[in-house]
């Protein structure tokens, strides 16, 4: 666990101030990058502003108004500070947002120690970092579980990475390669280009690598079958800039509902393995396991 301070001035009064806007919590295995395999309970933030054309949770792009919990013991005491919708078939159970920090905080401290070889809690979404004050709100709260913190994030909310970083301890960060996503606001069927966002997400992705560098942290960077090289160079690139024993990892697309893209082949994922082995001490080719396993 590496560097993990804490802002004792954040109290329980102002943290219960903060709006948190859920999608699900749930505990299952990490499917993706260099942790595949570990228990974990999931928290799934509500909201995404981008468009990951591969996107496997457009459902959490948005703000809902409730919330599921899955196979998690005593849902009945979550605080959402708003009336629970009954119990529903199948072992979940949905509630109303926002949910409060010290609500959710003590919930999941409850959680945590009826879950044997549990790894760590990972922060998720939607985008994490797009609601970086109910974190800083919350964070600090579920500290004394001395549960390691997983946050996984599009990287693309520098003044919330910076803020945020140090209340986590491990940092799984995707670089997004513009031509897999959607342009204009997520247009389906069409492909984005460096120039589509209005903003150099390669810029940004310079300035935040340092910031998470510090703590457990790794680069994931899906690609499908027409990835362009140059895009991917460049990602590489910023994070051998960097350091280059950063762990780095290749993970083909699974699905692409939204602009079709397909998996690439066995020789473009090579292909791509060797230009990031080039610059680049740790890289791993891992595919989405949840999704082979057929679990969430
Ligand atoms: S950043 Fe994540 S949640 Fe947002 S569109 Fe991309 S894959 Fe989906």
């Amino acid at each position: 666990m590496k560097d993990r301070s804490v802002d004792a001035s954040v109290s329980e009064e102002n943290s219960s101030a903060v709006p948190g806007y859920l999608s699900e919590i749930f505990c299952s295995v990490q499917g993706e990058g260099i942790y595949v395999g570990v228990t974990q309970i999931f928290l799934r933030l509500a909201g995404c502003s981008f468009c990951c054309g591969y996107c496997d949770t457009r459902e959490a792009a948005v703000r809902p108004r409730e919330y599921v919990v899955y196979g998690m013991d005593d849902t009945n005491s979550v605080d959402g500070g708003a009336a629970d919708i009954p119990d529903t078939p199948g072992g979940q159970t949905t509630f109303l947002n926002p949910v409060t920090a010290p609500g959710l905080s003590a919930y999941l401290e409850k959680s945590v120690s009826s879950i044997p070889g549990l790894h760590s809690l990972s922060v998720t979404g939607g985008e994490p970092l797009e609601q970086s004050d109910f974190l800083e709100a919350f964070l600090p709260l579920f500290r004394p579980s001395d549960l390691p913190v997983y946050l996984e994030t599009n990287g693309l909310h520098e003044a919330a990475a910076a803020k945020i970083a140090p209340l986590v301890d491990i940092v799984s960060m995707d670089i997004k390669l513009p031509s897999l996503c959607l342009p204009d606001g997520g247009t389906v069927g069409k492909r984005a280009d460096a120039s589509t966002f209005g903003k150099d997400i390669f810029d940004i992705y310079s300035r935040v690598i340092p910031v998470f560098a510090r703590k457990d942290f790794f680069v994931k960077v899906v690609i499908d079958d027409d990835f362009d090289p140059g895009e991917f160079e460049h990602a590489v690139e910023l994070v051998a800039r960097t350091d280059r024993s950063i762990p780095f990892v290749i993970q083909p697309v699974t699905s692409s509902r939204l602009i079709g893209c397909r998996p690439p082949t066995s020789e473009k994922l090579m292909y791509a393995r060797g230009i990031a082995a080039a610059a680049l001490e740790d890289v791993k080719v891992i595919p989405q396991c949840h999704k082979l396993l057929g679990i969430r």
